[in-house]
């Protein structure tokens, strides 16, 4: 993985250049990128939220122009050119560039190598388009590799052609985001990393290796998330939550998995675990129907219902009642935006009084974490013969 963070002083540059900045334009305040595998991911933050859209153009060598995608982003200022850009060389993607195309839109430009495919998704809290290229990278030019952990294996790989050695644990929320609040002020990122702890203790003493996505209390962007995961080389991602519900009767656990057709009530819980309102949701719908998510997801769905089906049986002998409430297909940026089988676990509703008390008792998510780690367990053992087994 390559990860160049580029502040553009860009506000500085169009003070400066003279050209009089219309009213009430929004910047660009940061453009990121990551080099993966089979795709590059370009992040552009901004000052407030655009619509906006991928377009490609062939190369045209009379022109001496190359193949390129752009994306006009109205309402939004840069001031100047930069016809040179960001470099990234990493075979996929020459460069990004930005520009100022009319006096109220500016473009963003994507120069591309070997251009297969795109995905484009907007993420909010701050706001930012994410631009996945996916392609070939060029042959015998794999600029990525040094220094480069996040490509060793140069091609893609089915989910099932690799074990399962390195877990993912990903405590929700962090930082200035607390996630939900319960009874008695119980915030939800403090549980996820008092649980991920615990998980990673369980995962480790039982041969597998562990890379958390925070170890303390720090804020982390869902792309942030993601990178950790793929340059790491993980094999699964284990993403960790406490619910929340308007009704403090509601209680249980839940185990999420990434799918295009998701359930009716798994909405609400992805509305507030994506912090995005319903629009963006069904935008992200959108996305997801004409992405290739099915890929990996029914391993996420085999391992979701493993861990589930652990936490259900185990934890009620000890802990009374806890509802089962199932393995459910959810729309959660977290667990797609990566390209290996994800999982998302609510632990249990943080506004329950049985619930909250049980979250806070050390005992009760060690158990927890025993029980994540015994799926996890069942499912590399079970390896890929059970989902050949049983097809969706
Ligand atoms: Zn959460």
């Amino acid at each position: 993985m390559t990860r160049r963070r580029l502040v553009l002083l860009l506000l500085i540059a169009s003070i400066t250049m003279g050209v009089s900045r219309p009213r009430g334009m929004a910047d660009v305040l940061e453009v990121r990128h990551w080099s993966y595998p089979d795709y590059t991911r370009v992040v552009v933050e901004l000052s407030k939220p655009v619509k906006t859209e991928v377009r490609h153009l062939a190369p045209n060598p009379s022109a001496k122009k190359s193949e390129r995608l752009y994306l006009d982003l109205p309402g939004i200022w840069v001031g100047r050119d930069y016809p040179t850009g960001i470099p990234v060389g990493d075979g996929l993607l020459r460069a990004v560039r930005l520009g100022q195309n009319t006096l109220r839109t500016a473009r963003v430009v994507i120069d591309v190598e070997n251009y297969d495919r795109h995905r484009l998704l907007f993420l909010t809290h701050p706001d930012r388009l994410v631009i996945d290229v996916y392609g070939e990278r060029s042959s015998g030019d794999r600029r990525v590799g040094p220094g480069v952990p996040g490509v060793r294996h140069g091609g893609q790989l089915s989910p099932d052609a690799r074990e399962v050695r390195t877990v993912i644990v990903d405590p929700g929320h962090g930082g200035s985001d607390p996630g939900a609040i319960g009874v008695g002020g119980l915030r939800e990122k403090d549980v996820t990393l008092r649980l991920s702890r615990l998980l990673t203790a369980k995962l480790r003493s039982v041969g597998f290796q562990v890379v958390a996505t925070r170890e303390t209390d720090r804020t982390v962007s869902l792309e942030e998330r993601t990178a950790i995961a793929e340059a790491s080389n993980g094999d699964v991602f284990i993403s960790l939550h406490a619910n929340a519900a308007p009704r403090r009767s509601v209680q249980g656990i839940e185990t999420y998995y990434p799918d295009a057709n998701h359930e009716r009530h798994s909405l609400h819980v992805a509305m507030r675990e994506n912090g995005v309102s319903r629009d963006q949701l069904n935008e992200l719908q959108r996305t997801l129907a004409k992405w290739r998510i099915a890929e990996t997801s029914p391993y996420s769905q085999r391992l979701a219902s493993l861990v589930q089906g652990q936490l259900a049986r185990a934890l009620p002998s000890r802990y009374g009642k806890i509802q089962d409430l199932g393995a459910k297909k959810g729309p959660f940026y977290v667990l797609f935006l990566s390209n290996m089988p994800a999982i998302l676990v609510e632990a249990g509703f943080l506004t329950n009084k049985s619930d909250a008390k049980r979250l806070r008792d050390r005992k009760y998510l060690e158990s927890v974490a025993t029980q994540i780690a015994t799926g996890l367990e069942r499912y590399r053992d079970s390896g890929p013969t059970l989902a050949q087994r049983n097809p969706r």
